[in-house]
């Protein structure tokens, strides 16, 4: 995979694919413009260098050509974060398309119509993929939340550029935080994995055993290796038909010589909701009608100790029910123990889906090391998949 600092894209035209997929309210506002501001640093290294910018994106996922999401609606924003003229072509297939972009100027951008209007972006089309490859001398690509996808724009289009396929900033940036963990991590190398339920992070725990040196587990899903374990946790949300697989799993560890951390004490309540009495139980011995949704103080200790510790640190999903302002604290004094190694030197990663939304939420976001943009392709790196996306860029 050839980064685009390594080319110097003068007199070319680039066909940058950019996740553009961000949250527009009814009245056709950008309501979170952090993917926009993303994708900046590789369009202005184009830019800069002298070169000409075509870029795709999709938009949510339209039935056919939906209007209510045409990325006409995000000009307005685009123009204003890059403080720059932007072009649009509302027929990314069509020959007035082929036109502006055979005639784009240095310096010159020009947006293409959402690709999901068109089945074809997603179902991987070739010759869509050829059609677009045709507007353009070199391709980047700076979409990780879509590198997982073998769509079109994403992997397909790549083949159609024998030497002139890069990655963006954005796409090396994610990439180098994976590899920075899973493959050059200075150890110990600590995983923490929290969310729900352990049936979802069955393929990540597999993938990461023979990486790292310690994991915390944590969140609802600690509850069936509690179980699994013969404690008594209450109402607290279990897998049954996940406790062998939990003993396996700690077995497993045990053999590779990985320490495994769970919670001993868990703030509960009779019900899911802020409302309702709080008492922390040793997580061993929770009362029937109670339901464990944070980590208890002494657990907040040990993880803290754990973390302040590592060297290198995987935060995947958050470790209490965040969303309520009474079960967020574990969350939250965990999210603190990061930023106090990070500050000290450790590597810091937050990847997926909760832990990402946790970490926005508490304003953790510019104090870890990095935080990854792709949900998705993040939680697929970490199974230890390869991406399409990526695998087209270097083949
Ligand atoms: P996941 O998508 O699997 O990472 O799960 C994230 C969700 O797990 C968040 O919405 C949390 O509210 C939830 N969660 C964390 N701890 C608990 C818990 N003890 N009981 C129930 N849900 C939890």
């Amino acid at each position: 995979m050839i980064s685009i600092n390594e080319y110097d894209f003068k007199m070319r035209r680039a066909i940058i694919r950019v996740d553009f997929n961000v949250p527009i309210d009814s009245q056709k506002n950008v309501l979170d413009n952090s993917r926009i501001k993303a994708a900046k640093s590789t369009i202005f290294k184009v830019i800069n260098d002298g070169g000409s910018v075509i870029l795709m994106s999709h938009l949510g996922r339209p039935n056919g050509k939906d209007l209510n999401l045409s990325l006409r609606h995000i000009i307005p924003e685009l123009e204003k974060i890059l403080n720059h003229k932007v072009l649009f072509a509302d027929d990314s297939m069509g020959p007035a398309t082929q036109a502006i972009s055979k005639n784009l100027k240095s310096g010159e951008i020009l947006l293409l119509e959402n690709l999901r209007f068109y089945p074809e972006e997603t179902n991987g089309d070739e010759d869509f993929a050829k059609q677009l490859s045709s507007y353009a001398d070199c391709y980047i690509n700076d979409a990780f939340g879509t590198a997982h996808r073998a769509h079109a724009s994403t992997t397909v289009i790549a083949k159609f550029f024998k030497n002139n396929k890069f990655s963006g900033h954005l796409l090396s940036k994610e990439v180098d935080a994976i590899n920075k963990v899973l493959e050059t991590g200075k150890k110990p190398i600590l995983a923490i994995l929290g969310g729900a339920k352990v049936s979802s992070k069955i393929p990540i725990i597999k993938s990461i055993m023979s990486k790292v040196d310690e994991i915390i587990i944590g969140g609802g899903m600690s509850f069936t290796f509690i179980k699994a374990l013969g404690g008594n946790i209450g109402n607290s949300i279990c897998e049954d038909d996940k406790l062998d697989l939990a003993i396996s799993i700690l077995e497993k560890a045990k053999q590779k010589g990985i320490t495994v951390h769970l919670p001993v004490d868990v703030v509960c309540s009779k019900e899911f909701s802020d409302k309702g009495d709080k008492k922390v139980h040793n997580i061993n011995s929770i009362p029937s009608d109670w339901q464990g949704l944070d980590a208890g103080p002494q657990s907040r200790e040990n993880f803290s100790v754990v973390v302040k510790r590592a060297s290198t640190i995987l935060w995947n999903g958050p470790i209490g029910v965040f969303e309520l302002s009474s079960f967020a604290n574990g969350t939250i004094s965990l999210g603190e123990s990061i930023i106090e190694s990070t500050k000290k030197g450790a590597f810091s990663l937050v990847g997926g889906g909760d832990s990402v939304s946790a970490v926005k939420k508490f304003n953790f976001q510019d104090k870890v090391s990095y935080v990854s943009t792709g949900g998705g392709a993040m939680l697929e790196s970490l199974e230890g998949k390869e991406l399409p996306g990526i695998v087209a860029l270097s083949n």
